[in-house]
């Protein structure tokens, strides 16, 4: 027999063995390692997409850095 734990995240019970204790700021909440485990890929996925959008956004600005620069670098010559 195992043990049911309310898992705030899902609304739902699970058992015991799926269940991680987490801290919050209205104290410790269980919750189940599937739906940590979710957010947790959820946030590597955001954090790719917007590493993703920097590059693009930093080689954008390095071409016009560049294109913005070259006069004056052939002008100082
Ligand atoms: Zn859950």
């Amino acid at each position: 027999m195992s043990e049911n734990i309310y898992c705030y995240h899902c609304g739902r019970h699970h058992p015991k063995e799926e269940m991680r204790q987490v801290e919050s700021k209205a104290g410790k909440k269980w919750r189940c390692i599937k739906s940590i485990e979710a957010t947790k890929r959820g946030i590597a996925e955001r954090d790719a997409f917007g590493k993703q959008v920097t590059a693009i956004n930093s080689s954008k600005q390095r071409e016009m850095l560049k294109a913005a620069l070259n006069p004056e670098l052939k002008a100082a010559r």
